[in-house]
């Protein structure tokens, strides 16, 4: 017998500090599992495509407290409809999708939440920001009026050690770190997304107050 999602959800409360921020990943996971997720008090859901998003929300339109987290790669001319559509951008992972997020924001009126998803190793699968190439854009970062930096996302490439997935994300807690000690008045640091079902303890351990769950509340996925 398998635990429900609610059971699920649960133990997961119950192993997590209360400042950690849980965030339900139901990329592929059907409305009725999502409406189990939030009568378990999940608030915050996060999607990677785009459709398949908008689809979900207008069926759960009723639940008018939801975060929207966006967590998959950003096609430019899919940048406006995003920031219409989600609270939360946990990908932006280059410099001209920042800037276009900037002025769509203007233009739209509206103040998304954003993550700079960095690259702590490399990756060829991964899309992201080189460290070097982050902190030499940071400048330009810290002029965004519209889009609301608010800290760090990072996702592991696979086949890790238990001690290299620790030691990359202490790496990605010290560059937030060191991010924060320049001082620079629009960049917030203070959110670390990081940690998924194979490695949350992980991330918390290291100081993730964000994590992303998918497989381990809802199930496996068709790839
Ligand atoms: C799919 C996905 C997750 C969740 O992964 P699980 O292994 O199912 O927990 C988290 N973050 C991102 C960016 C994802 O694409």
């Amino acid at each position: 017998m398998t635990d429900s999602v609610s059971e699920k959800i649960q133990r997961i409360k119950q192993e997590i500090p209360k400042t950690v921020k849980l965030i339900a990943i139901t990329k592929q996971v059907g409305i009725k599992p999502m409406r189990e997720a939030y009568a378990a008090g999940v608030r915050d859901f996060g999607e990677n495509r785009l459709q398949e998003a908008l689809t979900k929300q207008d069926q759960l339109q009723d639940l008018t407290d939801i975060s929207w987290h966006f967590i998959g790669h950003i096609q430019t001319n899919k940048a406006k409809k995003i920031i219409e559509n989600f609270d939360w951008i946990h990908s932006v992972d280059r410099l001209s999708l920042a800037r276009r997020l900037d002025k769509l924001a203007q233009d739209c009126h509206l103040r998304p939440q954003a993550l700079l998803q960095v690259k702590i190793l490399p990756d060829p699968n991964k899309y992201g920001w080189e460290v070097p190439e982050l902190l030499s854009a940071l400048e330009e970062l810290n002029q965004y009026q519209y889009l609301k930096i608010r800290g760090l996302m990072t996702i592991l490439p696979l086949g890790l050690s238990s001690e290299e997935t620790l030691k990359a994300f202490q790496e990605t807690r010290k560059l937030a770190t060191i991010i924060r000690q320049k001082n620079y008045s629009n960049l917030s640091m203070e959110q670390l997304s990081m940690g998924m079902s194979a490695d949350y303890l992980l991330a918390i351990k290291a100081e993730a107050n964000v994590i992303r769950l998918g497989r381990i509340i809802f199930g496996p996925r068709n790839i």
